[in-house]
Order: structure tokens, then C-alpha cells, then sequence
């Protein structure tokens, strides 16, 4: 009966440790939240048109922020609904302080100011998906709003690996790079057919609008747009949750290749040892990853933002 008595207790004294260690790995596994990355540019919202909807001092920058606050937003809730515990919201364009923030909804973090590590997809490692609002196409893309390719004062052209990239292909290798797939991307519709389509074809798209010009476009209502970007949402994280999305992954090393704008970026650039001069406009350089090579990148952008302020300096 005694001894009856010490293994019912043994037993007992099992049983909880088993349940309490069950419980502890389930709770384990609550801890994991998943986290998705959102890059917000603005060049690529709908009915951003006007030079002066792009600068802090402009007449109409406040409607671009409140366009771009609604639209991340939108993708942001419905991220939520479909099971992202955490949004991670870099604001990318220009200063990168762009987004209304007291808009935005509790289980977002905001990533905020320039210049910073990975500029526009920093806060992309350890998320499940990126997704790219507002893009636009690269520099000398036909009647595409706003078409540049990273900084419109200095850069005419950049490859990586030989491919000519838009900012959205450059920013998807660096996110792919880190295990992280482009699963969406809302923007200007040439964007979407010249490098979405072709390099990452199992991306959602939303096209925000349909270019005229350089500094005209054609879109949707917003109450059209939100509904498609939630639906579109809705299959990105069924196409994950079904492994038919994939991170681009660039070949290392990595080739990349700068053309600037004018020659004296491409002779300040070409100050750096690694980077090789291959004509008047370009240099190129080789780097162990693609994160190394947008690091770089960056570094020579800023390069030639500071010697372009110099000479307006001395004029
Ligand atoms: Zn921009």
C-alpha cells in the first residue's frame, strides 16, 4: 500500500513535468513571431505626379504622405489578418521620414531616417516575406512616373551580375540574400511588366498606376486600390504558407557595375581601391555579398550627393 502510495506520486510528479514541458515548448513556440517587411517609397503611390509631391518642403508633399500612410495601412491590417504578429515598416524615400506614424497601428515598428545600413530595405533580416509599395521603374524607362534608378541626381545605371536593376530587383537580391522572399509589390505598372513579372513572377502586383508621362499617371479610386491590395495581400501569404514564393538570390561574388550621371561622381567613386574605371561614367567592383555591394553602393551614392554640394558651393 506504501509503496502503492510513492509510485502514484512518482507518477503524478512525471505526468505534470511532461505536461509542464509540453506546455513550455508550445509556449516556445508562441514566442516565434512571425514578421513581415515592408519597403515604402514614394515615387510609385497613385496620383503622385508633381515634383513638389516628392520634397519635404513641397507644396504638395502632405497628400503624398497621407496617399502613401493609407496605402501601408492598408497592407499593414491585412498582413495582421492573415497572421503577422509584427510589421516591420522601413520608410524609404528621400529623407525616409515620410510616413504619417500616429497613423500607423500598434503592431507596426517604423524604420525611420537616412542615411542608415541597407537604406531601404533596412529591418528586412528575420522577417518571412518583403513586400515593396510605391516602387517605380529605373532610370530611362519610357513614359514611367518619376523613373530613376535609386538617386535621380547621380545614377544613370546600376547591374548587378550584369542585369540592369530597378531599385525594387536591387533591394529583393539583399532581402533574398537573407532568406527573406519578395512576395508583393504595388507600383508603377512598368515596373510590375520590366522586372516583377521577370524576375520574381510568383510576386503579387498591384499596379497603383498607369504612367502618361514622366509627371502624369492614371489610377484606380483608393476604395478600388485598398480592395485590390488586401486581395492581393491575401494570396502573397497563401502563396508563402504554400512555398511557391522564393528568395532571389544573387551569384557570388557579386559583380556591380555604377554609371553616373556625369564624370566627376565616376572620378570621385573610382577613389575608392576596389572600384575599377571602365569608362568616363562607370566603375565597377566586386563584393562577398550582396549586402556588401548595396553598402558600397550607398557609400558612392552619398560620395556623389557630397561632392554634387560642394561644387553648388563653390558656383
Ligand atoms: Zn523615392
Amino acid at each position: 500500500m506504501f509503496l502503492k502510495g510513492i509510485l502514484d506520486f512518482w507518477l503524478a510528479y512525471a505526468m505534470q513535468n511532461l505536461l509542464g514541458a509540453t506546455r513550455l515548448k508550445h509556449k516556445q513556440e508562441w514566442c516565434i513571431k512571425m514578421k513581415a517587411f515592408v519597403s515604402v517609397d514614394l515615387e510609385g503611390m497613385p496620383y503622385v505626379v508633381a515634383p513638389s509631391h516628392l520634397n519635404l518642403k513641397g507644396a504638395l508633399y502632405e497628400e503624398a504622405r497621407k496617399i502613401a500612410t493609407k496605402i501601408t495601412f492598408a497592407v499593414a491590417d491585412e498582413l495582421h489578418k492573415n497572421g503577422f504578429e509584427e510589421v516591420v515598416v522601413a520608410d524609404s524615400h528621400g529623407p525616409m521620414v515620410n510616413l504619417h506614424v500616429e497613423d500607423l497601428p500598434e503592431y507596426v515598428e517604423i524604420i525611420r531616417g537616412f542615411p542608415r545600413p541597407l537604406s531601404m530595405v533596412a529591418g528586412v533580416e528575420g522577417c518571412a516575406a518583403a513586400l515593396f509599395l510605391g516602387y517605380h521603374a529605373k532610370f530611362g524607362t519610357a513614359k514611367s512616373t518619376f523613373d530613376h534608378t535609386y538617386s535621380g541626381g547621380s545614377i544613370r545605371k546600376v547591374e548587378v551580375n550584369g542585369v540592369e536593376v530597378s531599385e525594387f530587383l536591387l533591394n529583393a537580391y539583399v532581402a533574398g540574400e537573407l532568406g527573406v522572399p519578395a512576395i508583393m509589390v504595388a507600383g508603377e505598372a512598368q515596373l510590375l511588366k520590366d522586372d516583377v513579372e521577370k524576375w520574381a513572377p510568383w510576386a503579387e502586383t498591384v499596379a497603383l498606376k498607369d504612367s502618361l508621362s514622366r509627371v502624369a499617371s492614371k489610377s484606380p479610386s483608393m476604395t478600388k486600390i485598398e480592395k485590390q491590395l488586401r486581395e492581393a495581400v491575401k494570396n502573397a501569404v497563401a502563396k508563402l504558407e504554400a512555398k511557391k514564393v522564393k528568395p532571389l538570390v544573387a551569384k557570388k561574388p557579386v559583380n556591380m557595375r555604377v554609371t553616373f550621371l556625369v564624370s566627376h561622381f565616376a572620378d570621385v567613386a573610382a577613389l575608392l581601391p576596389i572600384a575599377k574605371r571602365l569608362d568616363a561614367l562607370t566603375v565597377e567592383y566586386t563584393a562577398q555579398s550582396m549586402a556588401e555591394a548595396y553598402k558600397t553602393f550607398e557609400l558612392l551614392v552619398l560620395a556623389a550627393s557630397g561632392v554634387a554640394a560642394l561644387l553648388t558651393q563653390q558656383t
